[in-house]
């Protein structure tokens, strides 16, 4: 018995050693880990499963996992084992690069609706305003209210020359003075370091239609000496469109910045196929080391202010000056007669029913109808000589926003094809609900998808992304957003390809995009399962010269 305890102890004793062994390798074990983990980073707070990765450069899709650490992209991979806060199954579903629009209206309502849901329920995670030659002047105190809205999308400015014009000299028909061309150079390098990404010029508008190209070159001049790029609204979509090609051009070309053809189309029915033309203006011009570039949105509407029909020398001098002239009965008589040639064969598309009312602030009943139905609500019949009567006491009653159809499919088709053409909606941050705006701001990019990708197979998903994100930002030279690689920001569209719409309609346009899955900002999930979130991380962007005001300069608070 004590030989057995004896035996049975040394018995124990020879066991307990590995078991004493195995203890000690596994505090070991555990102290090494726990001393990995202190230094290897936290846990990913997102993880994107099983993704179809479009990552914005044109290349073609592949399967991954994406996840994200704070506001940034961490890793990406075809399988990511490190725990994450949280997991989506992305499987089924495409991860892109969240859109970028470098053309809107958004001021419009962007304070009223700081989630810009018509915008971010279609995966667009920052937009740019102060187009088409308007933003404010100066940029700074609005840059600072963005700041301090809580933002869902990212939000970027341009400076605009029609803007900075009629600060110095009003809304006038002349030249401009050596001393105010000087004052003029100064807002803009003024807009350039309060954070503008370049210069607009709006010059279809007054009063940038009062502006020579040359002064436009000055202009531009002082916006590329600090990196920044200009944008166009042209001269002339229409009949004149080749010469405005050319002028916008000529800005890029004698001011040494890159220039952009902005929301290109070709307007009125004796102009449609033209595009053949201006995009061999585009290849021969980028040919010779002119950085020339597009963007454009998928409709064949434009929408702008009803008094785009009058001739431009009847717009000058601002409201009071345009209701004198038309109380003048010769002057009348010749406006009329040009609103009637721009109903025929400019932006008019050739019948009053193709200009639509978007919205009317002195009489909101007008939004959705059309110049015929306006003019039959008149008690006259819809002639082109009663329709103009239409738009000349509209115009004098305060005016209207307008939709006008008078863009041929093919020449739209034709531009978004070409490599250079990004996507860009010119539309606003409308209120839901209100008005009869174009659909454009609920639907551009979502359709680029839905009807140039799936429906007609123009573009392949992998291009229509690039246009929408990594072409945007590499025009605004925007360094960390565009492409999904580790080190970017987390702006990120999931989309289902087979189900991404846009539901917006011209009779019905307060309508959000459908298939899309969530939509980040920041790393930060702002919308998600058809619902916005309460997350608001949208920054303010700044262009390559912003300048924060030094502490001596700054006023007291
Ligand atoms: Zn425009």
């Amino acid at each position: 018995m004590d030989g057995n305890r004896q035996l049975s102890s040394r018995a124990a004793g020879r066991a307990a050693w590995p078991r004493l062994m195995a203890l000690s390798s596994a505090i070991l074990l555990a102290c090494l880990a726990l001393a990995l983990t202190a230094q290897t980073p936290r846990p990913y707070d997102l993880l994107l499963r099983g993704a179809r990765i479009v990552d914005g450069t044109g290349s073609p899709w592949y399967r991954g996992d994406l996840a994200i650490a704070g506001d940034t992209i961490a890793a990406m991979a075809p399988r990511i084992e490190a725990p994450a806060s949280r997991v989506i199954d992305a499987s089924g579903l495409v991860v892109s690069p969240g859109f970028i629009d470098i053309h809107t209206h958004a001021r419009r309502g962007i304070f009223d609706v700081p989630t810009a849901d018509n915008y971010t329920r279609q995966g667009v995670t920052t937009i740019f305003e102060g187009p088409d030659g308007g933003s404010p002047v100066p940029l700074r105190p609005f840059m600072e209210k963005l700041t301090a809205t809580k933002l869902a999308p990212n939000f970027g400015m341009f400076v605009g020359q029609g803007s900075i014009r009629e600060k110095v000299i009003g809304s006038v028909d002349r030249k401009a003075t050596p001393a105010e061309i000087d004052q003029m150079r100064r807002l803009v390098r003024e807009g350039m370091r309060d954070g503008a990404f370049g210069l607009t010029t709006g010059l279809f508008y007054v009063p940038g239609i009062f502006t020579p190209t040359d002064e436009v070159i000055e202009l531009a001049k002082e916006a590329g000496a600090l990196g920044g790029i200009h944008v166009s609204h042209m001269r002339n979509e229409a009949a004149g469109v080749l010469d405005s090609v050319r002028e916008t051009i000529a800005v890029g070309e004698r001011g040494g910045l890159p220039t952009q053809i902005t929301h290109h189309k070709i307007i009125g029915t004796g102009n449609w196929g033209r595009s053949v033309d201006t995009l061999r203006l585009v290849d021969e011009a980028r040919a010779r080391g002119v950085d020339v570039t597009i963007d454009q949105y998928p409709y064949t509407a434009s929408s702008t202010g009803i008094q785009a029909l009058f001739p431009p020398w009847a717009l000058g001098g601002g409201q009071a000056e345009v209701a004198k002239r038309l109380r003048d009965p010769a002057e009348r008589a010749r406006i009329k007669s040009a609103v009637i040639e721009n109903i025929k064969y400019d932006r008019g598309g050739g019948d009053p029913k193709n200009v639509t009312i978007a919205s009317c602030a002195w009489d909101p009943s007008l939004a959705g109808r059309n110049l015929t139905e306006i003019t039959r609500a008149r008690g006259q019949e819809p002639t082109l000589e009663n329709a103009a009567e239409t738009v000349l006491s509209i115009v004098e009653r305060g005016g209207a926003q307008g939709i006008f159809h008078a863009i041929a499919g093919q020449d739209l088709e034709r531009i978004l094809r070409h490599p250079v053409t990004m996507v860009g909606s010119d539309g606003e941050v409308p209120i839901f609900g209100r008005a009869a705006p174009h659909p454009r701001s609920y639907g551009t990019f979502a359709r680029v998808l839905a009807v140039y990708v799936r429906e007609k197979g123009l573009l392949t998903l992998e291009e229509a992304v690039r246009k929408m994100s990594s072409a945007p930002a590499s025009r605004l030279r925007l360094p960390d957003r565009g492409v999904l690689r580790p080190g970017m920001k987390a702006d990120i569209a999931v989309f289902d390809p087979a189900r991404v719409k846009d539901k917006a309609t011209f009779e019905n346009p307060h309508q959000y995009a459908e298939g899309f899955a969530c939509v980040l900002v920041n790393g930060q999930v702002i919308y998600e399962n058809g619902a916005m979130t309460t997350a608001r991380p949208g920054r303010v962007l700044y262009g390559p010269a912003y300048q924060p005001v030094s502490p001596a300069t700054a006023p007291h608070r």
